[in-house]
């Protein structure tokens, strides 16, 4: 009995107990590992599978400050990682498995074992975008096809591209496109938009954008290292065609990483969480959300980042908040 007791004793005090525990390795995520690891908090961060995030299918950066050569997305997250740890913040990988937000302390399960508590837990774990599912579009992935205009339009500058989709952010992302390039073709798989009439307005008064309605992608052929065009269908008429272009956007939405949390933090319809205005707290007090797991308009590095900034000295306050109420 009392060596039971013992054991159970063992176990819970090997429970690991961390001050702020980050999820997610994207900007967002390891700016908050930064900041956190400086305001001596030491910060404890979870990869997730795919270290580094959206970046690291991403070729080059050349938007994000500091990098006036600019950089590829893999080799970034890696000055990002090596800036977090040497201020002390533990990078692990490992994918968190389930999170309970019941009580002050919040406990994270880790690969389905580790259990952990935090007094603050941050959540960095991003937006996955939706591709047509073409293994094409895979190929070419970095080498013509982009999920990202804003990313990636200036390697396009003066050259014909496409882009698919008909919502908000393909008729955003479209335009961009149209002052970058000689002109983008846009393909549109209903007979209408689904974007804003304001959005639509826009993309219908610009010039060298063409829309093709009914249009559904068949292809996106390349050269072997490039991009050379995209096969085309229209799914009323049933007719192919080929249109030569150098770069392919994919803009159908995004998907954000928030299953774990759907029995907890609010989230919006789309499943995107749910901060307070000018603040990255959720509705959990002690649980805070930064990156594209909460940014459906702008999703870029550097706002990622900034949320990330934000989402540690909230944590850092709330924790001396906490610490004045004890002493
Ligand atoms: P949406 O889900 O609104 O639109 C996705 C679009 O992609 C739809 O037109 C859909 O077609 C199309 N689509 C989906 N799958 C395929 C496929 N396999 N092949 C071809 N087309 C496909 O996503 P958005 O990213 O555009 O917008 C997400 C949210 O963010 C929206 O609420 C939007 O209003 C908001 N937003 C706001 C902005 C702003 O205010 N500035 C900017 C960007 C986004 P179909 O219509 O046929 O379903």
């Amino acid at each position: 009995m009392i060596e039971e007791i013992e054991e159970v004793e063992k176990d819970a005090q090997e429970v690991e107990h961390v001050k702020c525990l980050i999820i997610g390795s994207g900007p967002a995520g390891y700016t908050a590992a930064i900041y956190a690891a400086r305001a001596d908090l030491k910060p404890v961060l979870y990869t997730g599978i795919i270290i580094g995030g959206q970046l690291t299918t991403t070729n080059d950066v050349e938007n994000y400050p500091g990098y006036p050569e600019g950089i590829t997305g893999p080799l970034m997250m890696e000055d990002f990682r090596k800036q977090a740890e040497r201020f002390g913040a533990q990078i692990r990988f490992g994918h968190v498995s389930k999170v309970d937000f019941t009580g002050p302390v919040h406990k994270v399960e880790v690969d389905g074992v580790t259990v952990i508590t935090a007094d603050t837990v941050i959540i960095a774990t991003g937006a996955s975008a939706k591709w047509l599912g073409l293994e094409s579009e895979q190929k070419y992935n970095g080498f013509g096809v982009s999920a990202c205009a804003v990313c990636d339009g200036f390697f396009f500058r003066g050259q014909e591209v496409a882009i698919v989709g008909a919502g908000d952010t393909a008729a955003e992302e479209a335009t961009y496109l149209a002052k970058l390039c000689k002109k983008v073709h846009m393909f549109v798989r209903r007979d209408e938009f689904r974007a804003s009439k304001v959005m639509q307005h826009r993309v219908l008064n610009t010039p060298n954008i063409e829309i093709y309605y009914n249009t559904e992608t068949k292809e996106i052929l390349g050269d072997g290292l490039n991009v050379t065009g995209v096969k085309v269908i229209n799914n009323q008429t049933l007719q192919e065609s080929t249109i030569d272009v150098t770069g392919f956007f994919v803009a159908i939405g995004h998907t954000p990483n928030t299953e774990l949390f759907v029995d907890w933090v609010d989230m919006e319809s789309t499943g995107y969480l749910i901060t307070k205005d000018n603040s990255t707290q959720t509705n959990i007090e002690g649980v805070f959300a930064c990156g594209d797991v909460q940014d459906h308009v702008f999703r870029q590095a550097v706002t990622a980042a900034g949320t990330g900034c934000m989402a540690a000295l909230e944590a850092e306050r709330y924790l001396a908040a906490k610490e004045h109420v004890i002493a």
